[in-house]
């Protein structure tokens, strides 16, 4: 059990992309605290009862007047914001009409002292931990209210938020407030929403997180919701990177195999349909890679010295020379190897050549490959990947011998792919 001293202590991750959102000051929200939720099953309760949004005291400068309830319009585009971001964080939301159970409350205002703000998320109505004799927190209800402003010019949208539209927008940007991430540098005037949907620059009509944002909640939450396994107060603790694998488990099991065969011979990660699928047949993938329509695409359907060139620069960003172009040539031509062996087998060779360019080369391109495949655990990051296949490809050719990129950069790098 967690201490209050614990849950109000900051946990900076060390890297600025998601630290600039986090902020650890009683006057806004503690970032992560709802990990600290007592028993909250992984639940936030979540209204459009308005009774307590009308509640809401003075905030600094500003208050809200003239509350009235969301309308269907604003109902539906909450649910679809909310489902979104259960797919991100892992926390379930479940919908209450009971105003002492409900976490989180929505309600359009006319927001006085504030007029050019679009809507505002209030800091945690209550903040009473109760802490049993050695400071454990034994209870926190926290409740929250998020006001869309009637009295803005841009209140057409907000009345009727849609995806790609900056009421929509606006809706996602304060359920980032309630989630614990802040403006980024507590500026909203810096950064850009192509970054993090926290700042005010840039275009507003974003429906999705930006990888800034995405960086910042798989530390605090780790993609499993309040408290798991991973996040803040979980069992295995904080992460950038997300572990969270789709991969079965003979995929998990042979994934270094796997990663050789597709960073040799088609010179990109392997995807994680294509992972678990030959996991289950590893006899036939090398040979069954130069039928595929990928390799048609790549190096058309007779087989070439340019494919061998190829291979070469897959792993080691240089050509082949000319006398193992002629001998692996004829090797593949007699048939004394095929071509999906051939490009394992330059792999494998490097790698036994420790300290060499080359190894380091195919060990830091293979490192990359396989946290690749294996963090990719939602499907929008399949399908991004999917997308984008030459793109990872082009990236993979910019890793080298004294280049190495470590996990947080594969995974910012993903989410920039979203
Ligand atoms: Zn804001």
């Amino acid at each position: 059990m967690a201490t209050v001293a614990e849950a109000l202590a900051p946990k900076y991750s060390g890297d600025t992309r998601a630290d600039m959102l986090f902020n650890w000051s009683s006057d806004f929200f503690y970032s992560g605290i709802l990990n600290y939720i007592p028993n909250s099953n992984n639940t936030i309760y979540y209204s459009f009862n308005t009774n307590n949004v009308s509640r809401v005291p003075w905030h600094g400068s500003v208050a809200l007047n003239n509350v009235e309830g969301f309308n269907n319009q604003q109902k539906v585009a909450t649910q679809e914001a909310l489902n979104y971001v259960s797919d991100i964080t892992g926390i379930h939301f479940q919908y209450t009409d009971d105003v002492n159970q409900a976490n989180l409350f929505f309600g359009n205002a006319d927001i006085v002292g504030s007029s050019n703000t679009m809507g505002l998320t209030l800091p945690y109505l209550t903040q009473d931990y109760k802490a049993d004799k050695y400071g454990n927190v034994t209870y926190y209800h926290p409740m929250s209210v998020i006001a869309l402003n009637k009295s803005n010019h841009f209140a057409y949208d907000l009345m009727n938020p849609v995806k790609g539209n900056d009421g929509y927008a606006t809706i996602l940007h304060e359920l980032g407030h309630f989630l614990g991430l802040q403006h980024p540098n507590n500026n909203p005037n810096s950064s850009n929403t192509e970054w993090t949907i926290m700042s005010y620059v840039g275009d507003r009509t974003r429906s999705t997180f930006s990888p800034c944002d995405l960086f910042a909640l798989q530390w605090l939450y780790g993609g499993d919701g309040l408290a798991g396994n991973y996040g803040i107060n979980s069992t295995y603790g904080t992460s950038l990177v997300s572990y969270n694998t789709a991969l079965n488990q003979n995929a998990q099991q042979h994934i270094t195999e796997i990663s050789v065969a597709y960073l040799s011979y088609f010179g990109r990660p392997a995807d994680v349909s294509g992972a678990n699928y030959w996991a289950e047949n590893l006899g036939n993938m090398l040979p069954s890679f130069s039928q595929s329509d990928e390799s048609k695409n790549l190096f058309g359907s007779e087989f070439s010295k340019d494919q061998i060139n190829q291979f070469y620069l897959n792993l080691f960003n240089r050509n082949a020379d000319d006398a193992g172009l002629d001998y692996w040539y004829n090797e593949v031509t007699s048939g004394n190897i095929s071509a999906g062996n051939l490009a394992v087998s330059l792999a494998t060779s490097a790698l036994s050549q420790t300290n060499t360019a080359d190894f380091f080369s195919v060990y830091n391109k293979l490192s990359a490959c396989e946290t690749f495949t294996w963090i990719m655990d939602r499907q929008d990051e399949q399908i991004a990947y999917a997308n984008n296949v030459n793109s990872v490809r082009a990236k993979l050719q910019t890793i080298g011998s004294t280049n190495p990129v470590n996990d947080a950069d594969i995974s910012f790098y993903l989410d920039t792919l979203l």
